[in-house]
Protein backbone atom coordinates (compact mmCIF):
# COMPACT_ATOMS: atom_id res chain seq x y z
CA UNK A 1 0.00 0.00 0.00
CA UNK A 2 3.01 2.37 -0.67
CA UNK A 3 1.25 5.68 -1.85
CA UNK A 4 3.78 8.39 -1.14
CA UNK A 5 2.72 10.21 -4.89
CA UNK A 6 2.80 13.77 -4.60
CA UNK A 7 0.00 15.71 -6.47
CA UNK A 8 1.05 15.29 -9.94
CA UNK A 9 -2.24 14.25 -10.99
CA UNK A 10 -3.41 17.39 -12.93
CA UNK A 11 -0.45 18.25 -14.93
CA UNK A 12 0.99 15.07 -15.76
CA UNK A 13 -0.22 13.02 -18.76
CA UNK A 14 -0.12 9.73 -16.34
CA UNK A 15 -3.13 8.79 -14.42
CA UNK A 16 -3.20 7.64 -11.32
CA UNK A 17 -5.70 4.90 -10.48
CA UNK A 18 -5.95 3.72 -6.52
CA UNK A 19 -6.90 0.15 -7.11
CA UNK A 20 -9.51 -1.45 -4.49
CA UNK A 21 -10.32 -5.08 -5.29
CA UNK A 22 -12.17 -5.28 -1.29
CA UNK A 23 -13.45 -8.27 -0.81
CA UNK A 24 -15.58 -11.91 -2.24
CA UNK A 25 -15.61 -12.08 -6.06
CA UNK A 26 -14.20 -8.54 -6.14
CA UNK A 27 -10.87 -9.78 -5.49
CA UNK A 28 -11.07 -11.87 -8.18
CA UNK A 29 -12.48 -9.44 -11.15
CA UNK A 30 -10.47 -6.55 -10.35
CA UNK A 31 -6.80 -7.95 -10.70
CA UNK A 32 -8.40 -9.04 -14.46
CA UNK A 33 -9.55 -5.34 -15.16
CA UNK A 34 -5.96 -4.44 -14.22
CA UNK A 35 -4.83 -6.87 -16.88
CA UNK A 36 -6.48 -5.58 -19.11
CA UNK A 37 -6.13 -1.74 -18.42
CA UNK A 38 -2.13 -3.23 -19.00
CA UNK A 39 -2.71 -5.09 -22.22
CA UNK A 40 -4.74 -1.67 -23.23
CA UNK A 41 -1.54 0.46 -22.78
CA UNK A 42 -3.41 3.64 -21.50
CA UNK A 43 -0.89 5.84 -19.44
CA UNK A 44 -1.84 4.81 -15.89
CA UNK A 45 -0.11 4.20 -12.95
CA UNK A 46 -1.81 2.19 -10.56
CA UNK A 47 -1.27 1.93 -7.03
CA UNK A 48 -2.72 -1.07 -4.93
CA UNK A 49 -4.63 -0.81 -1.51
CA UNK A 50 -5.75 -3.43 0.43
CA UNK A 51 -8.92 -1.61 2.14
CA UNK A 52 -11.41 -4.59 2.74
CA UNK A 53 -12.05 -7.51 5.32
CA UNK A 54 -8.90 -9.48 5.64
CA UNK A 55 -7.40 -6.01 6.61
CA UNK A 56 -10.02 -5.34 9.07
CA UNK A 57 -9.85 -9.23 10.72
CA UNK A 58 -6.57 -8.12 10.62
CA UNK A 59 -6.15 -5.22 12.53
CA UNK A 60 -9.54 -3.61 12.85
CA UNK A 61 -8.58 -1.11 10.53
CA UNK A 62 -11.55 -0.08 7.64
CA UNK A 63 -9.74 3.06 6.42
CA UNK A 64 -6.55 4.06 7.45
CA UNK A 65 -6.47 7.81 9.13
CA UNK A 66 -6.06 10.13 5.96
CA UNK A 67 -7.28 7.33 3.44
CA UNK A 68 -10.08 9.53 1.71
CA UNK A 69 -8.03 12.71 1.71
CA UNK A 70 -4.80 10.76 0.15
CA UNK A 71 -7.08 9.24 -2.18
CA UNK A 72 -8.46 12.55 -3.53
CA UNK A 73 -5.34 14.34 -3.23
CA UNK A 74 -2.80 11.76 -4.97
CA UNK A 75 -5.43 9.89 -7.67
CA UNK A 76 -7.57 10.96 -10.62
CA UNK A 77 -9.59 7.80 -10.22
CA UNK A 78 -10.39 4.76 -7.99
CA UNK A 79 -11.37 1.44 -9.60
CA UNK A 80 -12.92 -0.69 -6.54
CA UNK A 81 -14.02 -4.19 -6.60
CA UNK A 82 -16.83 -4.83 -4.16
CA UNK A 83 -17.04 -4.76 0.08
CA UNK A 84 -19.00 -7.69 1.94
CA UNK A 85 -17.40 -10.84 4.14
CA UNK A 86 -19.60 -13.28 6.18
CA UNK A 87 -16.87 -13.25 8.72
CA UNK A 88 -17.67 -9.39 9.37
CA UNK A 89 -21.59 -9.95 10.11
CA UNK A 90 -22.03 -6.18 10.83
CA UNK A 91 -20.41 -5.39 7.52
CA UNK A 92 -19.19 -2.30 9.25
CA UNK A 93 -16.30 -2.44 6.62
CA UNK A 94 -18.12 -2.35 3.41
CA UNK A 95 -20.24 0.84 5.05
CA UNK A 96 -17.40 2.62 5.97
CA UNK A 97 -14.94 2.12 2.79
CA UNK A 98 -17.98 2.38 0.37
CA UNK A 99 -20.75 4.89 1.25
CA UNK A 100 -18.05 6.62 3.45
CA UNK A 101 -15.93 7.33 0.04
CA UNK A 102 -19.19 8.34 -1.64
CA UNK A 103 -20.08 10.91 0.95
CA UNK A 104 -16.50 12.28 2.61
CA UNK A 105 -15.43 12.10 -1.49
CA UNK A 106 -18.61 13.67 -2.36
CA UNK A 107 -19.28 11.71 -5.38
CA UNK A 108 -22.91 12.65 -5.96
CA UNK A 109 -23.70 11.03 -8.97
CA UNK A 110 -23.75 7.58 -9.20
CA UNK A 111 -23.53 6.90 -13.20
CA UNK A 112 -24.75 3.47 -14.49
CA UNK A 113 -25.28 2.87 -18.32
CA UNK A 114 -27.18 0.27 -19.55
CA UNK A 115 -26.48 -1.34 -22.30
CA UNK A 116 -26.52 -4.75 -24.16
CA UNK A 117 -24.01 -6.23 -26.17
CA UNK A 118 -25.47 -9.10 -27.89
CA UNK A 119 -29.17 -9.88 -28.66
CA UNK A 120 -28.95 -13.67 -27.06
CA UNK A 121 -27.84 -11.94 -23.43
CA UNK A 122 -31.71 -10.25 -23.12
CA UNK A 123 -33.96 -12.24 -21.60
CA UNK A 124 -36.83 -9.97 -23.11
CA UNK A 125 -38.23 -11.17 -26.92
CA UNK A 126 -36.80 -8.88 -29.79
CA UNK A 127 -34.94 -6.88 -27.71
CA UNK A 128 -31.70 -6.19 -30.01
CA UNK A 129 -28.58 -3.93 -28.77
CA UNK A 130 -29.94 -1.25 -30.63
CA UNK A 131 -33.26 -1.32 -28.71
CA UNK A 132 -31.18 -0.97 -24.89
CA UNK A 133 -28.96 2.40 -24.94
CA UNK A 134 -29.92 3.81 -21.69
CA UNK A 135 -28.34 5.64 -18.53
CA UNK A 136 -29.39 5.48 -14.89
CA UNK A 137 -28.16 8.90 -13.08
CA UNK A 138 -28.87 7.64 -9.23
CA UNK A 139 -28.24 10.22 -6.40
CA UNK A 140 -25.74 9.00 -4.60
CA UNK A 141 -25.17 10.92 -1.28
CA UNK A 142 -28.74 11.23 0.15
CA UNK A 143 -31.87 9.66 0.51
CA UNK A 144 -32.93 6.38 2.92
CA UNK A 145 -29.36 5.49 3.05
CA UNK A 146 -27.81 7.94 5.14
CA UNK A 147 -28.62 6.13 8.36
CA UNK A 148 -30.69 8.48 9.36
CA UNK A 149 -33.45 7.29 12.41
CA UNK A 150 -33.23 4.86 15.30
CA UNK A 151 -35.50 2.37 17.03
CA UNK A 152 -37.65 2.91 20.09
CA UNK A 153 -38.66 0.29 22.62
CA UNK A 154 -36.62 -2.50 20.73
CA UNK A 155 -37.53 -5.71 21.42
CA UNK A 156 -40.66 -4.93 22.74
CA UNK A 157 -44.29 -5.29 20.85
CA UNK A 158 -43.90 -2.02 21.16
CA UNK A 159 -40.90 -1.39 19.11
CA UNK A 160 -41.01 1.58 16.56
CA UNK A 161 -38.43 2.04 14.00
CA UNK A 162 -37.94 5.33 12.11
CA UNK A 163 -35.62 5.80 8.66
CA UNK A 164 -35.00 9.06 7.77
CA UNK A 165 -35.56 9.90 3.94
CA UNK A 166 -33.28 13.12 3.72
CA UNK A 167 -33.61 15.35 0.27
CA UNK A 168 -32.23 18.63 0.43
CA UNK A 169 -32.48 21.56 -2.26
CA UNK A 170 -28.86 21.38 -3.17
CA UNK A 171 -28.69 17.55 -3.42
CA UNK A 172 -31.39 17.13 -5.69
CA UNK A 173 -30.90 20.06 -7.85
CA UNK A 174 -27.28 18.95 -8.36
CA UNK A 175 -27.73 15.95 -9.76
CA UNK A 176 -30.90 16.68 -12.06
CA UNK A 177 -28.68 19.08 -13.32
CA UNK A 178 -26.09 16.10 -13.90
CA UNK A 179 -28.17 14.24 -15.73
CA UNK A 180 -29.45 17.45 -17.88
CA UNK A 181 -25.79 18.09 -18.86
CA UNK A 182 -25.29 14.57 -19.48
CA UNK A 183 -27.84 14.44 -21.67
CA UNK A 184 -26.75 17.37 -23.08
CA UNK A 185 -23.08 16.21 -23.57
CA UNK A 186 -23.72 12.33 -24.26
CA UNK A 187 -24.08 10.28 -27.47
CA UNK A 188 -26.05 7.16 -28.00
CA UNK A 189 -23.56 4.08 -28.72
CA UNK A 190 -24.57 4.92 -32.20
CA UNK A 191 -23.90 8.27 -32.87
CA UNK A 192 -27.30 9.71 -32.14
CA UNK A 193 -27.53 12.55 -29.35
CA UNK A 194 -29.57 12.03 -26.20
CA UNK A 195 -32.87 13.56 -26.26
CA UNK A 196 -34.57 13.20 -23.34
CA UNK A 197 -34.61 13.36 -19.01
CA UNK A 198 -36.78 11.30 -17.33
CA UNK A 199 -37.56 11.65 -13.90
CA UNK A 200 -38.28 9.07 -11.75
CA UNK A 201 -40.28 8.78 -8.47
CA UNK A 202 -42.93 8.58 -6.20
CA UNK A 203 -44.24 11.82 -5.66
CA UNK A 204 -47.95 10.24 -5.49
CA UNK A 205 -47.16 8.81 -1.95
CA UNK A 206 -43.89 10.21 -0.71
CA UNK A 207 -45.70 14.02 -1.19
CA UNK A 208 -43.16 15.87 0.71
CA UNK A 209 -39.70 14.71 -0.94
CA UNK A 210 -41.56 14.20 -4.41
CA UNK A 211 -42.60 17.37 -4.44
CA UNK A 212 -39.40 18.90 -3.74
CA UNK A 213 -37.77 16.56 -6.98
CA UNK A 214 -40.89 17.37 -9.07
CA UNK A 215 -40.45 21.38 -8.66
CA UNK A 216 -36.40 21.05 -9.39
CA UNK A 217 -36.67 19.50 -12.39
CA UNK A 218 -39.12 21.50 -13.69
CA UNK A 219 -36.90 24.53 -12.71
CA UNK A 220 -33.77 22.71 -14.02
CA UNK A 221 -35.74 21.90 -17.17
CA UNK A 222 -35.98 25.58 -18.01
CA UNK A 223 -32.26 25.58 -18.74
CA UNK A 224 -32.23 23.01 -21.63
CA UNK A 225 -35.24 23.68 -23.63
CA UNK A 226 -34.05 21.53 -26.50
CA UNK A 227 -34.16 18.31 -24.11
CA UNK A 228 -37.16 16.77 -23.94
CA UNK A 229 -38.46 15.71 -20.52
CA UNK A 230 -40.55 12.61 -19.18
CA UNK A 231 -41.72 11.70 -15.94
CA UNK A 232 -42.52 8.24 -14.23
CA UNK A 233 -43.87 6.66 -11.26
CA UNK A 234 -40.79 3.81 -9.88
CA UNK A 235 -43.48 1.32 -9.41
CA UNK A 236 -44.65 2.14 -13.49
CA UNK A 237 -40.59 2.56 -14.98
CA UNK A 238 -40.39 -1.29 -13.63
CA UNK A 239 -43.47 -2.42 -15.32
CA UNK A 240 -42.27 -0.91 -18.53
CA UNK A 241 -38.54 -1.51 -18.67
CA UNK A 242 -39.48 -5.23 -18.53
CA UNK A 243 -42.27 -4.60 -21.09
CA UNK A 244 -40.22 -2.38 -23.75
CA UNK A 245 -37.08 -0.94 -22.56
CA UNK A 246 -36.68 0.35 -26.15
CA UNK A 247 -37.47 4.44 -25.35
CA UNK A 248 -35.79 4.80 -21.80
CA UNK A 249 -32.79 7.45 -22.51
CA UNK A 250 -31.30 9.25 -19.44
CA UNK A 251 -33.18 8.47 -16.13
CA UNK A 252 -32.74 10.76 -12.81
CA UNK A 253 -33.49 9.10 -9.33
CA UNK A 254 -33.07 9.26 -5.84
CA UNK A 255 -30.72 6.17 -4.04
CA UNK A 256 -32.77 3.60 -3.52
CA UNK A 257 -34.86 3.97 -6.46
CA UNK A 258 -32.00 4.40 -8.42
CA UNK A 259 -29.99 1.08 -6.85
CA UNK A 260 -33.30 -1.18 -7.08
CA UNK A 261 -33.90 -0.10 -10.83
CA UNK A 262 -30.24 -0.53 -11.72
CA UNK A 263 -30.45 -4.10 -10.71
CA UNK A 264 -33.29 -4.86 -12.53
CA UNK A 265 -31.65 -2.83 -15.83
CA UNK A 266 -29.03 -5.28 -15.07
CA UNK A 267 -31.10 -8.38 -15.79
CA UNK A 268 -31.67 -6.81 -19.44
CA UNK A 269 -28.15 -6.23 -19.98
CA UNK A 270 -27.23 -10.60 -19.05
CA UNK A 271 -26.82 -9.82 -15.05
CA UNK A 272 -25.03 -8.68 -12.34
CA UNK A 273 -21.51 -9.73 -14.03
CA UNK A 274 -22.49 -7.31 -16.87
CA UNK A 275 -23.15 -3.76 -14.96
CA UNK A 276 -20.40 -1.30 -14.98
CA UNK A 277 -21.07 2.25 -12.71
CA UNK A 278 -19.22 5.30 -11.47
CA UNK A 279 -19.32 7.98 -8.89
CA UNK A 280 -18.66 10.79 -10.29
CA UNK A 281 -17.74 14.57 -8.32
CA UNK A 282 -17.23 16.63 -11.74
CA UNK A 283 -13.68 18.23 -11.32
CA UNK A 284 -12.99 15.80 -8.89
CA UNK A 285 -11.50 11.96 -7.86
CA UNK A 286 -14.40 9.90 -9.44
CA UNK A 287 -14.49 5.96 -8.03
CA UNK A 288 -15.59 3.14 -10.72
CA UNK A 289 -17.21 0.34 -9.40
CA UNK A 290 -18.61 -2.89 -10.86
CA UNK A 291 -22.81 -2.82 -10.31
CA UNK A 292 -22.48 -6.37 -8.56
CA UNK A 293 -21.63 -6.77 -4.80
CA UNK A 294 -18.86 -9.23 -3.36
CA UNK A 295 -21.18 -12.66 -4.20
CA UNK A 296 -19.90 -14.68 -1.35
CA UNK A 297 -21.82 -18.01 -2.30
CA UNK A 298 -19.37 -17.82 -6.09
CA UNK A 299 -16.70 -15.76 -4.30
CA UNK A 300 -13.39 -18.06 -4.38
CA UNK A 301 -14.38 -20.38 -7.08
CA UNK A 302 -13.11 -18.51 -10.21
CA UNK A 303 -16.43 -18.36 -11.69
CA UNK A 304 -17.66 -14.50 -11.59
CA UNK A 305 -18.09 -12.56 -14.68
CA UNK A 306 -14.80 -10.57 -14.78
CA UNK A 307 -16.66 -8.49 -17.95
CA UNK A 308 -18.64 -5.67 -15.31
CA UNK A 309 -15.66 -4.87 -13.80
CA UNK A 310 -13.45 -4.81 -17.16
CA UNK A 311 -15.79 -2.73 -18.78
CA UNK A 312 -16.06 -0.58 -15.37
CA UNK A 313 -12.51 -0.08 -16.05
CA UNK A 314 -12.57 1.16 -20.05
CA UNK A 315 -15.32 3.59 -18.19
CA UNK A 316 -12.93 5.28 -16.34
CA UNK A 317 -10.32 5.27 -18.73
CA UNK A 318 -13.00 7.09 -21.08
CA UNK A 319 -13.41 9.01 -18.57
CA UNK A 320 -9.88 10.29 -17.65
CA UNK A 321 -10.00 10.90 -21.38
CA UNK A 322 -8.09 8.14 -22.62
CA UNK A 323 -10.76 7.43 -25.14
CA UNK A 324 -9.01 5.13 -27.54
CA UNK A 325 -7.86 2.74 -24.55
CA UNK A 326 -12.05 2.48 -23.27
CA UNK A 327 -12.98 1.74 -26.71
CA UNK A 328 -10.68 -1.14 -27.64
CA UNK A 329 -10.89 -2.74 -23.96
CA UNK A 330 -15.43 -2.65 -25.20
CA UNK A 331 -14.75 -3.79 -28.62
CA UNK A 332 -12.55 -6.92 -27.14
CA UNK A 333 -15.32 -7.87 -24.58
CA UNK A 334 -18.21 -7.83 -27.18
CA UNK A 335 -15.53 -9.83 -29.46
CA UNK A 336 -15.84 -11.93 -26.17
CA UNK A 337 -19.23 -12.15 -25.75
CA UNK A 338 -20.00 -12.89 -29.59
CA UNK A 339 -17.42 -15.68 -29.21
CA UNK A 340 -18.85 -17.17 -26.25
CA UNK A 341 -15.48 -16.55 -24.68
CA UNK A 342 -17.21 -16.43 -21.13
CA UNK A 343 -17.71 -17.46 -17.59
CA UNK A 344 -20.90 -19.52 -16.97
CA UNK A 345 -23.47 -17.32 -16.30
CA UNK A 346 -23.86 -15.55 -19.68
CA UNK A 347 -23.19 -19.16 -21.77
CA UNK A 348 -19.73 -19.56 -21.76
CA UNK A 349 -17.64 -22.24 -20.33
CA UNK A 350 -14.93 -20.35 -18.93
CA UNK A 351 -13.19 -19.08 -15.57
CA UNK A 352 -12.91 -15.56 -14.22
CA UNK A 353 -9.04 -15.88 -15.05
CA UNK A 354 -9.52 -17.16 -18.52
CA UNK A 355 -11.92 -14.82 -19.51
CA UNK A 356 -9.96 -11.79 -18.02
CA UNK A 357 -7.15 -13.41 -20.30
CA UNK A 358 -9.20 -13.53 -23.40
CA UNK A 359 -10.05 -10.33 -23.38
CA UNK A 360 -6.52 -8.77 -22.19
CA UNK A 361 -5.23 -10.77 -25.42
CA UNK A 362 -7.85 -9.02 -27.42
CA UNK A 363 -6.91 -5.96 -26.57
CA UNK A 364 -3.16 -6.20 -27.12
CA UNK A 365 -3.29 -7.40 -30.54
CA UNK A 366 -5.63 -4.19 -31.53
P1 LIG B 1 -24.61 -6.09 -2.57
O1 LIG B 1 -25.62 -6.03 -1.48
O2 LIG B 1 -23.20 -5.97 -2.11
O3 LIG B 1 -24.92 -5.21 -3.75
P2 LIG B 1 -25.97 -8.39 -3.49
O4 LIG B 1 -26.20 -9.40 -2.44
O5 LIG B 1 -27.09 -7.52 -3.89
O6 LIG B 1 -24.67 -7.55 -3.15
P3 LIG B 1 -24.23 -9.60 -5.35
O7 LIG B 1 -23.24 -9.90 -4.31
O8 LIG B 1 -23.85 -8.64 -6.37
O9 LIG B 1 -25.59 -9.14 -4.78
O10 LIG B 1 -24.63 -10.94 -6.10
C1 LIG B 1 -25.87 -11.60 -6.01
C2 LIG B 1 -25.75 -12.82 -6.87
O11 LIG B 1 -25.65 -12.45 -8.26
C3 LIG B 1 -24.49 -13.61 -6.61
O12 LIG B 1 -24.63 -14.52 -5.54
C4 LIG B 1 -24.26 -14.30 -7.94
O13 LIG B 1 -25.07 -15.43 -8.05
C5 LIG B 1 -24.71 -13.26 -8.93
N1 LIG B 1 -23.58 -12.43 -9.38
C6 LIG B 1 -23.23 -11.19 -8.95
N2 LIG B 1 -22.14 -10.75 -9.57
C7 LIG B 1 -21.77 -11.73 -10.42
C8 LIG B 1 -20.69 -11.88 -11.34
N3 LIG B 1 -19.74 -10.93 -11.52
N4 LIG B 1 -20.62 -13.03 -12.04
C9 LIG B 1 -21.52 -13.99 -11.89
N5 LIG B 1 -22.56 -13.91 -11.04
C10 LIG B 1 -22.69 -12.80 -10.30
Amino acid sequence: MAHACANVASVSATKHIAVIAGDGIGKEVIPQAVKVIEAAGAAVELTTFDWGADRYLADKVTVPPDGFTILARDFDAILVGAFGDPRVPSNIHAREILLGMRREMDLYANVRPVRLLDASLCPLKGIEPKDLDFVVIRENTEGVYGDLGGVFKQGTPDEVAIQEDINTRKGVERIIRYAFEYCASNQKLDGSPRRRVLMCDKSNAMTHAGGLWQRTFKEVAKDHPRIETQHMYVDALCMQMVRDPREFDVIVTNNMFGDIITDLAAGLQGGLGMAASGNLHPGKTSMFEPVHGSAPPIAGKNMANPFGAILTAAMMLAHLGTAGEAAKIEAAVLEAVREKKTTADIGGTLGTREAGEWVAQRVSRR
